[in-house]
């Protein structure tokens, strides 16, 4: 019980330091075994690498899953009280909101600084301290139906707003996230003005209102019901590696195009993560978000979840992606900063162009 008592000291100790000097640099501080996550990761192939960190360190993690949204709302409510010690968001536009909210506690680590490139986290503070890194990528890329869309015409962004695919395009709301910074990206290669006329352009274009997720699209362009979608890739390799018949039959019908790769290459978002504001175990949470990062931990992402690694030159030992790619892609070079901070500016401009 004494023991435990100096722990909770220490750890109180080390988060108030925190607090005063406005980062938290991991030091010799307090160990306590526990680690609290929320985390927005809806992939259940995630628990091995939960469970792995867990044999490696004897941290015990609790963890709670929600949405993008649903975490932000509870962090909001929970205040200093809350028990988070590690958020875990799958988008750049949630990640730049949650920085901008106050709800994570930048920290400095020299392991995540050389590991995640400097466009895939968050524009270190005057300090030198990061609020949040991105973990692993995934890019947004178009599906078509092979048997009544060609491939060229469907190569582009600007294309999926062109006249000549009029009435065949399915995309998922506009609002989403994932939505959101893909038309943040837009308006950094094409400025706003052009980026607006390009978003009426696809409502004009619409095979449907938007509705449902990202595989939603994938199967309806299947179906028939639309000829082009938008989709996460790690969606469609979802679809590619299943066991399922009806799902494989969904992949082999529509083909995938890498956007862009003449020009600025294709849009790539970030699943990433932050230590909490006020996080209990704010020495446990790093070393978490360090082993995130670990070859053996980027690995799961692209095999379990289909993602890319944040981390450079580890081998992709993923055949979906693979197949997809042909092995590797251009993708774009906007900091994926800049791209979270226009999503209030594309909200805006879809409001106007009434994309739901
Ligand atoms: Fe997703």
């Amino acid at each position: 019980m004494p023991r435990i008592l100096t722990t909770l000291a220490c750890a109180l100790t080390s988060v108030t330091a925190a607090l005063i000097t406005g980062f938290y640099a991991p030091a010799v501080s307090a160990q306590t075994s526990v680690l609290n996550i929320y985390s927005a990761r809806h992939y259940p192939t995630d628990e091995a690498l939960y469970s792995d960190f867990t044999k490696a360190t004897g941290i015990q993690i609790n963890r709670v899953d929600s949405d993008d949204a649903g975490i932000v709302a509870r962090l909001k409510a929970e205040g200093s009280a809350s028990p988070a010690d590690i958020i875990l968001l799958v988008d750049a536009s949630r990640l730049w909101r949650g920085e901008v909210d106050g709800l994570f506690l930048p920290i400095q680590s020299k392991v995540l600084e050389a590991a995640v490139p400097a466009e895939l986290r968050a524009k270190p503070a005057d300090n030198g301290a990061t609020a949040w890194f991105g973990l692993s990528t995934r890019a947004r890329v178009v599906v078509y139906d092979k048997l009544k869309v060609k491939r060229e015409d469907v190569d582009t962004y600007e294309e999926l707003a062109d006249t000549k695919n009029k009435g065949k395009l399915c995309i998922r709301s506009g609002s989403h996230p994932y939505n959101l910074s893909l038309f943040g990206a837009m308006t950094e290669h094409l400025g706003p003005a052009a980026t607006e006329i390009w978003l009426k352009g696809m409502v004009d274009n619409m095979a449907r209102a938007p509705k449902g997720g990202d595989t939603d699209q994938i199967k309806a362009v299947a179906s028939g019901e639309c000829g082009i979608a938008v989709t996460n890739t790690y969606y469609l390799a979802r679809l590619m590696r299943s066991t399922n018949p009806a799902d494989k039959a969904v992949a082999e019908r529509v083909g995938v195009v890498f956007p862009n790769q003449q020009s600025w290459g294709t849009h790539v978002n970030v699943a990433g993560g932050a230590v909490a504001r006020y996080a209990k175990n704010p020495t446990n949470a790093v070393k978490f978000l360090e082993y995130l990062v670990s070859p053996a931990a980027q690995n799961h992402f692209a095999n379990g979840n289909n993602e890319w690694p944040v981390v450079k030159g580890l081998k992709l030992d993923n055949p979906a992606l693979q197949a997809m790619t042909g092995g590797s892609f251009k993708s774009e070079l906007v900091p994926i900063s800049a791209v979270g901070m226009n999503q209030i500016k594309v909200q805006q401009m879809l409001d106007r162009v009434g994309f739901k």
